[in-house]
């Protein structure tokens, strides 16, 4: 059940969080933030807003302004974020993108979480990823938070993208941002399926950030030779709706572990929630975000 929330919730010292995005009647944020408040019996409130593109830097300011502790920001406005805050965390500027706000000190901090988000559920799944090869499908704003995590985490990475000029640009970003960068990021083609099926065999990891799959279309799955998929492989969907894409389907078939995008989308809320209320929400709360979650899907 969804947390409801009456008059009587909102008292003189509620503190105010929320997400702008355009549209952002979709978000799942809202009833996993204010399940996690709930939960803890803190005195917050998270209010989706839906912030039109040229009233983004407007609605930021107005934070201060207002006494809002800070925000997360959805499509389509993370990217603009980052021009906006007053300051940004290394892990916003490398990425180019701000997903949380935090007001301090009359100042704009942007971070960006999802990269945090992506990694925690294969590190409670106990994933060694360093020196191992990891396939990342797209090249979008959500690839870059995970190919540059991945980087940092020692992976040799193959990206492949519809567009290849975007997946060389990032693997080339990669290799200018990321000192510590062993092997250089390797590029596929959809259509070199040899090449594609000899990095599949030998990874540990394959993450499709695309939106390929995504409902109402989930009949539909990325083009990647499903042959070469082993029992040896983590699938991971960062899609969470379905919570089994296509995807995902043929990979359990096929005796692969597999991974839905819901862990993320709570582990970068639960990142955020830290900034904004100076605690990490423990296990039993971050079982209550994902059971809000998945009672809207
Ligand atoms: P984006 O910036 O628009 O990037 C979309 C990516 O998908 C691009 O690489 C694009 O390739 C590729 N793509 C789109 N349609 C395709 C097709 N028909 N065939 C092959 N590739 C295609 O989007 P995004 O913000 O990265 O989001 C992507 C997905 O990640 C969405 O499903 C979103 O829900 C999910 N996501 C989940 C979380 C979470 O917390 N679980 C967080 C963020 C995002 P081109 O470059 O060729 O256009």
């Amino acid at each position: 059940m969804e947390a409801q929330f009456s008059q009587q919730s909102v008292r003189g010292d509620t503190k105010l969080v929320g997400v702008f995005g355009y549209p952002v009647e979709h978000s799942r944020s809202p009833a996993m933030h204010n399940a996690a408040f709930a939960a803890l019996d803190l005195p917050y409130l998270y209010v989706p807003f839906a912030v039109t593109p040229d009233r983004l830097e407007t609605a930021l300011r107005s934070l201060v302004a207002l006494g809002i502790v800070g925000v997360n920001l959805t499509i389509p406005h993370k990217e603009a974020a980052l021009q906006i805050v007053d300051r940004a965390t290394e892990v916003a500027q490398e990425v180019g993108a701000v997903n949380t706000v935090h007001c301090v000190d009359g100042e704009l901090i942007g971070d960006c979480t999802d990269g945090y988000g992506f990694y925690q559920p294969l590190r409670e799944l106990g994933v060694e990823i360093a020196e191992k090869r990891a396939v990342v499908i797209g090249a979008g704003g959500a690839a870059r938070s995970v190919v540059f995590r991945l980087a940092h985490e020692g992976a040799k990475i193959t990206l492949v993208n519809r567009t290849l000029s975007r997946a060389e640009a990032l693997a080339e970003e990669v290799g200018r941002k990321v000192r510590t960068l062993k092997n250089p990021v390797q590029i596929r083609e959809f259509g070199d399926v040899e090449g594609l099926s000899r990095d599949i065999s030998e990874s540990i990891l394959l993450v499709n950030t695309t939106q390929v799959g995504m409902y109402p279309y989930d009949g539909e799955i990325v083009s990647v030779p499903l042959s070469s998929f082993h029992p040896d492989l983590l699938v991971y969907d960062l899609i969470y709706n379905p919570l089994e894409t296509r995807l995902l389907r043929e990979a359990r078939e096929r005796r692969c572990q597999t991974l839905s995008g819901v862990k993320m989308l709570v582990y970068q809320g639960a990142k955020a929630f830290e900034r904004w209320t100076g605690q990490f929400p423990p296990p039993s709360v971050i079982e209550k975000m994902e059971n809000a979650v998945l009672a809207g899907l």
